[in-house]
């Protein structure tokens, strides 16, 4: 029974009674073995035993823990995973209780690993109970690279690449509702290919663009743009508003123009 667990910070981390704890380790075990056996190789008799072999080093760690020994609560914790049992989120925030209490950096690490290995995808409390332990324990590059990996952070080139595809993409699509670009709005004295390329990457394409692969699907976009929208960007944004179904809201130098399902409010005359 854990009855030494205190935290006032984090008071989630207190486990559910003893009898609850047990029932759906005992529930989440019975699952698991009954999907990774084959039928005939699951004997009622043998599964009660490893379960209850499963209980007793469960018992164990948390007899470790509230020992504080560390060390042989991470070894076994380790080899009940390499015997392929399923680690409750619970066990995990005992281990790392137990790792605040020795100060031991390297034993956090390691849980860490652990943690890891047995739940790919990290819950929230578990996360946010590692940073605050790493922090307290001087690992503030264990903490920092902890919420990196949390926040997935794109890098600004990757950001950059994927407007450039997306507004490619936006292109093709619009080109199968019928957008022809109207090149007399390109300047330059360049060839009618270049010239298409150099529309389609008008700072308001790239804006939004970059607006659709940010928010969520349905978020209205809302750009600004200090100089007039050029016709051909009217024309494109109208059919974009309808292809990625969203409403753009474009603040020019002149006037908002509120573009949904391929009409624009301003109705061509700005
Ligand atoms: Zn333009
Ligand atoms: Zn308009």
């Amino acid at each position: 029974m854990i009855s030494t667990i205190s935290s006032t910070k984090f008071p989630q981390l207190l486990p559910p009674t003893h009898q609850i704890y047990k029932s759906k380790r005992f529930q989440f075990y019975c699952y698991a073995s009954i999907s990774t056996a084959p039928l005939s190789a699951v004997s009622t008799t043998n599964s009660t035993c490893v379960i209850s072999n499963f209980e007793n080093q469960i018992h164990e760690i948390e007899r470790l823990c509230e020992q504080s020994n560390t060390e042989a609560a991470i070894l076994l914790t380790e080899q009940l995973i390499k015997d392929g049992f399923p680690i409750q989120l619970q066990i995990f925030l005992l281990l790392l209780q137990c790792c605040a209490g020795s100060r031991s950096l390297a034993s956090v690490r390691k849980t860490h690993y652990l943690i890891t290995r047995s739940q790919p995808k990290t819950s929230t409390l578990v996360f946010s109970y590692l940073a605050s332990i790493y922090c307290k324990l001087g690992g503030l590059t264990d903490a920092r690279q902890l919420l990196d990996k949390k926040l997935q952070k794109p890098k600004p080139g990757n950001k950059r690449k994927e407007t450039y595809e997306k507004v490619r993409e936006l292109h093709k699509e619009i080109r199968e509702i019928g957008y022809v670009p109207d090149t007399r709005y390109v300047l330059q004295d360049i060839d009618e290919e270049a010239k298409e390329q150099s529309l389609m990457y008008h700072s308001e394409r790239l804006a939004i663009a970059f607006g659709l692969i940010s928010t969520p699907p349905g978020t209205t976009l809302r750009i600004m743009k200090n100089l007039r929208i050029c016709g051909d960007c009217h024309n494109a944004v109208k059919l974009m508003s309808k292809v990625v179904e969203r409403e753009i809201i474009m603040r020019d130098n002149k006037r908002f123009h509120h573009f949904r399902d391929g009409v624009c409010s301003c109705g061509d005359f700005w």
